[in-house]
């Protein structure tokens, strides 16, 4: 990740530990695929409750890289909405 945006120079990383906040919008945009996908599979299998869960949560690994770099934008929109200096 770049430390500046190469179009503008707006720094991305305002302080020690900043996208920390990004976790609770990773947080909320992770549940509703996860819930998608557990539901696919326990409604296409028979499995137990939690292998089924445990899947679920192995099935969405590859979408975190997207959901992370989502989470952080949203979370500099908000936060330079509400503290814009
Ligand atoms: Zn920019």
């Amino acid at each position: 990740m770049h430390d500046r945006c190469p179009q503008c120079g707006l720094k991305y990383e305002r302080e020690p530990g900043y996208f920390l906040g990004a976790m609770y919008f990773s947080y909320l945009l992770s549940i509703p695929p996860v819930l998608a996908i557990v539901l696919l599979i326990w409604r296409l299998t028979a499995w137990r409750f939690d292998l089924v869960i445990l899947c679920g949560f192995v099935a969405y690994l590859p979408l975190v890289p997207a959901v992370t770099r989502w989470a952080r934008v949203l979370w500099m929109y908000v936060d330079r909405h509400f503290d814009p200096d």
